[in-house]
């Protein structure tokens, strides 16, 4: 984003504006995080702001500041096409191309509202006016900081911002541990503290709010973790009964993945999750390294994302999907005992 877009932007954000925000589907901490700061932010300009998730979210951010006010597409399909078509801005956030947001792609497509993309993953799609598109970005919530920055407006950040953004770069980088993480992060995350966010109150909300049900279904998941040490790759599956046997609820899965990554030795780690309402396989796939899980996932399983943590899906079934992932490694197998 240049300095020509940000004059630009300012000037259309200086009067009131029908603003909508648009994280990705199933969206995540940095998802959810970036929508509410900016949502947070925007409403101090007296803008009519609304945040629309193209589907529902796990419990586990289901606390953050002005959370209660989200609209979800899925449900309240209506609503959120008349206030899409009504509005004169949409920022796409923490997604790349519109087919990300599921359903909601036909209606992004034909708005006529004039579309910003702040986003931080690989080969973005040209649809927006203004793009800021950044993969080497610990997450989309540290380029909502950025962007207030750009605007000159860090003064407005304030404790409900501060926590939004706080909560989306600390579950996308893993709390601060993955390669994204820069000394850049940590300076910000040092001021939004500084702003109000309660670090620890945070991590507790995020991490430490399990159900019973979710860690038997973890003890579940390691119990079928399978290693191919040649591949110096693990893999866990999760089928839809196992699923169901331990009441299971959106977010319940969510890090599992990375059990099998921290295995002394291990570089690759996948995860199969049946989803029979959907009639897909879901995946995800982490590495260490420069194995890119992005290219793999491109490749083979319909997805993509970032260079070590991406996902995909199949619409064989569990077995099947498994197979193909044990017989596309071999061919990876320079690669990844390269790492
Ligand atoms: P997760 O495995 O946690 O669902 O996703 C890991 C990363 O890959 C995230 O950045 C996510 O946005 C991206 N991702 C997950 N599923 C898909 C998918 O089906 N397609 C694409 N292009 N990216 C995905
Ligand atoms: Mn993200």
């Amino acid at each position: 984003m240049n300095k020509q877009d940000i004059n630009n932007i300012k000037q259309l954000l200086s009067s009131p504006k029908k603003i909508i925000i648009v994280p990705h589907k199933n969206p995540d901490g940095d998802a959810i995080g970036s929508s509410l700061g900016l949502l947070n932010y925007l409403l101090k300009g007296n803008h009519k702001a609304q945040v629309i998730t193209p589907n529902d979210y796990p419990g586990f951010l289901k606390w953050m500041p002005n959370e209660v006010s989200i609209l979800k597409h899925d449900s309240q399909t209506k609503q959120c096409d008349d206030l899409i078509n009504e509005a004169d801005i949409i920022f796409t956030l923490d997604f790349n191309a519109f087919h990300r947001t599921g359903n909601m792609e036909a209606v992004l497509t034909e708005s006529k509202a004039l579309k910003i993309m702040i986003d931080h993953h690989q080969s973005p799609d040209d649809y927006a006016t203004y793009m800021y598109s950044d993969v080497s970005m610990s997450s989309t919530c540290e380029m909502i900081y950025n962007f207030i920055d750009m605007l000159g407006d860090l003064d407005l950040v304030d404790a409900d911002i501060a926590t939004c953004l706080y909560t989306g770069i600390m579950t996308d980088t893993g709390s601060f541990r993955f390669s994204s993480t820069t000394s850049t992060t940590h300076r910000i995350v040092a001021n939004l503290i500084e702003k109000g966010a309660n670090n620890a109150k945070i991590h507790d909300n995020i991490y430490d709010t399990n159900s019973y049900n979710k860690l038997q279904l973890l003890g579940c998941a390691l119990n079928n973790l399978k290693v191919i040490p040649e591949s110096r790759t693990a893999y866990i599956t999760l089928s839809q009964d196992e699923l169901n046997q331990y009441n299971y609820t959106k977010g319940d899965t969510e890090g599992v993945v990375n059990y099998g990554l921290s295995l002394d030795g291990i570089v690759l780690a996948a995860i199969f999750i049946e989803d029979k309402q959907e009639g897909i396989i879901k995946i995800s796939l982490r590495s260490k390294g420069n194995f890119s899980v992005n290219d793999m996932s491109r490749t083979h399983f319909n997805g993509g994302g970032h260079i070590n943590a991406a996902g995909g899906k199949s619409y064989s079934s569990l077995k099947d999907t498994v197979e193909k992932f044990i017989s596309i490694l071999p061919t990876y197998n320079k690669a990844l005992n390269n790492e």
